[in-house]
């Protein structure tokens, strides 16, 4: 009896069970993979790229076009895509925390009331901090993303047992000129040189028995300058105090295309 090729296969894979034709299946799987090995045995391998490269200088222009063709929209893609990551890139931190999540998205925090002025110009915080009698403590001057943040960060702070007060937010480029001639102990950014001409930063102290609390020394507000970095870094603010020249009471909120910054 003469067969076709294809019918005695179909004849034959009918009398085998199940597991002879995984078997079969599985030989014939690996043959198939194993084939392009034996196929490009390296004398073979060099054969092909020979006859390839052969073809490709015959037809030069054919393969520039086809190249570019092939090339130019992944080009556009790349270009459009590093565009957009520029311009909506943001690179603040995002809160995890539900606690956090809900401060920081939830409705506006509102300032604490402010201080009378008396108490920012006590020798306690003249020692500490000069000129802070003309600094600006207007909640409405700094960035509303920054001052949420910062709220954020108070009201954790309240929930630790901590009162947080303002010192000092935005600041003129004239004033931030003027504290620089004061010297280094003061600050080191020039005009246009800090956050907080940009309302995107602020210097914070502590509340205690009716007075400011600004000392680095008292180990309470160590304590309490420690755990405020903690809350201003949860609510995604970057804190001085993590700097080579420590600004224990300072945060700021970095925003892209800031100060040289991306
Ligand atoms: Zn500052």
């Amino acid at each position: 009896m003469v067969l076709h090729a294809g019918r005695r296969q179909q004849w034959r894979d009918r009398m085998l069970s199940s597991s002879q034709k995984a078997r079969i299946r599985l030989q014939r799987y690996v043959k198939f993979m194993v084939m392009p090995l034996q196929v490009l045995s390296p004398s073979r391998l060099h054969a092909v790229l020979a006859t390839v490269s052969d073809f490709l200088r015959r037809r030069k222009i054919a393969t520039l076009i086809t190249s570019t063709l092939l090339v130019f929209p992944f080009l556009l893609t790349m270009a459009f895509l590093g565009e957009s990551r520029l311009e909506g890139f943001d690179d603040t931190p995002r809160a995890s925390d539900p606690v956090i999540t809900t401060l920081l998205h939830g409705e506006q925090l509102v300032p604490p009331p402010p201080l009378p002025p008396e108490y920012f110009v006590s020798r306690e915080v003249e020692a500490h901090r000069q000129e802070l009698g003309s600094a600006s403590r207007e909640w409405l001057k700094l960035d509303a993303d920054f001052r949420q943040r910062l709220l954020t960060a108070y009201e954790l702070m309240v929930r630790r047992g901590y009162q947080m007060t303002l010192l000092e937010g935005y600041r003129s480029p004239e004033r931030q000129a003027l504290l620089a001639k004061l010297g280094a102990h003061v600050t080191n950014a020039g005009a246009y040189q800090s956050y907080h001409q940009y309302g995107l930063a602020a210097d914070s102290a502590f509340l205690r028995d009716g007075k400011i609390i600004i000392s680095e020394k008292d180990p309470w507000a160590m304590e309490a300058y420690r755990q405020f970095g903690e809350c201003a870094e949860l609510a995604g603010l970057v804190w001085g105090g993590r700097w080579r020249m420590m600004d224990l009471g300072h945060v700021e909120l970095r925003k892209s295309n800031i100060l040289g910054r991306r």
